[in-house]
């Protein structure tokens, strides 16, 4: 598969764990309400969130930057690039922003554009 449908698939996988990172908040506030609805959907959204991690873990490695070589939304514990403000433009602005066709590459900095990622 070329990198270009990883890459989409790899975003992909990082929208829908936030979808069931929002219903597992929304289950502990269920869980008050009624117990086995909200066991229900914090069982589904465990399990939806951490196949989407492992999803993510595998393609995220897979996507890199032509430049430094390093994950393009994989952010890890190292130094980064910093530009703007740091709280807002980390590996999560790279995925929000991938399907503008676009992004700064979080260690290097450089213009990647995500639809001729080789
Ligand atoms: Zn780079």
């Amino acid at each position: 598969m070329d990198k270009v449908k990883l890459g989409k698939l790899n975003v992909i996988s990082i929208y829908i764990a936030w979808v069931f990172l929002a219903l597992l908040i929304t289950s502990l506030i269920l869980l008050i309400i009624s117990q086995g609805l909200g066991l229900l959907l914090f069982t589904i959204s465990l399990g939806g969130l951490l196949a989407c991690a492992i999803i993510h873990g595998i393609l995220g490695y897979l996507v890199r930057c032509p430049n430094c070589n390093k994950c393009l939304t994989v952010q890890g514990f190292g130094k980064n690039f910093h530009y703007g403000n740091r709280f807002l433009v980390g590996w999560s602005y790279v995925a929000v922003r991938w399907f503008s066709g676009s992004v700064q590459c979080i260690h290097c900095g450089v213009e990647v554009n995500t639809n001729k990622l080789k």
